[in-house]
């Protein structure tokens, strides 16, 4: 056994960027010759891209039933793949697509898997990996027992970096396909928005903004910033915002460059899906409210003047840089 296998999340050509940091990581590692397996109509489009991340060899799957996603016969597909390749790491982003496979494949190959990691490095034949417990209060250092190895990353947390190689050599593995348990019928999509777990940037509103219109002041803020719009996850079930918004343990876990905290109060359980974040802003009129605890930089204050004073200066500054 050796190599890493990136199992590489793409929509109609375009790849995630979870699965650019999967690839870097994987060359990283350095645990030999790396190698992708991707899904779905567009799959061979990305080696291009693949390729200049590091990968040599591009496996697809792109024919029905792999067009649309089967928890089982995509568990199936990669667990048959991984017995052909014989990895001895194999990396998922830990999105809803990877959180989805990687324990299925784990059960199929009865291989150790460590979830939601933030750190991987190589340790002679090991691997040292870190992951948050108690909704990011503490660290975990795991050691993941035999091989295959199977690693899902925190997206936005490890880089992404092209190193400039030739396009990937596409090819398809044989696998065996059985009738699928479940199948995704219908697929709805916003593509106006930004995906929170891949953006640099959020500003994110909680109940202190009053009334789901105000969440405009947000949007201002957050289009002069060039960032995504979240929420704390009342506000996303009082319906003032879609339910994609929601950040925290049981919404989103983020990982940004910045992260703008708006009348939020910073309880434990919004604190966990931001705590990764590299630069938390808080703008709550209450000195005590727990996200000062949190934040990196705080204005107190009440955030009907702040936002619109922020917007307006950051517009200003952008203008004349
Ligand atoms: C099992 C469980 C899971 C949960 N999961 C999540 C989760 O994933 N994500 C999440 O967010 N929550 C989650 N919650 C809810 C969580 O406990 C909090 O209730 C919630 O995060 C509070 O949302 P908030 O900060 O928007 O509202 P509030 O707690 O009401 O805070 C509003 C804040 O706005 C400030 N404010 C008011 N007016 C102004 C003003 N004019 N200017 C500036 N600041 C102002 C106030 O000082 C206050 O700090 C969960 C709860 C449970 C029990």
């Amino acid at each position: 056994m050796s190599g890493t296998l990136v199992i590489v999340e793409q929509l109609e050509g375009r790849v995630r960027r979870v699965a650019l940091e999967a690839c870097t990581t994987a060359v990283r590692l350095g645990q030999g010759p790396v190698t992708a397996l991707a899904f779905g109509a567009g799959a061979s489009a990305v080696a291009e891209v693949l390729g200049a991340h590091g990968i040599e060899q591009l496996l697809v799957l792109s024919e029905a039933p792999f067009d649309r996603y089967s928890s089982d016969v995509f568990a199936s597909a990669v667990a048959q793949v991984v017995r052909q390749v014989e990895p001895t790491v194999v990396l998922f982003g830990a999105t809803a697509f990877g959180k989805d496979l990687a324990p299925r494949v784990s059960g199929l190959l009865k291989a150790g898997l460590a979830s939601d990691v933030t750190g991987v490095d190589a340790d002679g034949d090991d691997l040292a990996i870190t992951r948050p417990v108690y909704a990011g209060k503490a660290f975990q250092r795991v050691r993941i027992v035999g091989t295959p190895k199977l690693v899902s990353l925190r997206p936005n947390v490890q880089p992404a970096t092209p190193g400039g190689g030739a396009a990937a050599r596409v090819s398809t593995p044989a696998v065996e396909v059985a009738a699928p348990q479940a199948v995704v019928t219908a697929t709805q999509r916003n593509d106006e928005t930004v995906e929170l777990t891949e953006a640099s940037r959020i500003v994110s509103g909680g109940r202190g903004l009053k009334a789901p219109e105000n969440f405009r002041l947000l949007e201002e803020l957050a289009a002069v910033l060039g960032a995504a719009v979240g929420s704390s996850r009342p506000v996303a079930d009082e319906g003032w915002v879609p339910h994609s918004y929601h950040v925290g343990q049981t919404g989103k876990v983020v990982s940004p460059d910045l992260y703008v905290a708006v009348g939020i109060s910073g309880a434990i359980q919004h604190v966990a899906g931001i705590s990764n974040s590299k630069c938390i802003v808080a703008i709550n009129s209450d000195p005590d409210a727990p996200i000062f605890k949190v934040a990196n930089y705080g204005i107190v204050g009440d955030l009907f003047q702040v936002v619109p004073a922020l917007t307006a200066a950051l517009k200003e500054h952008v203008e004349a840089s």
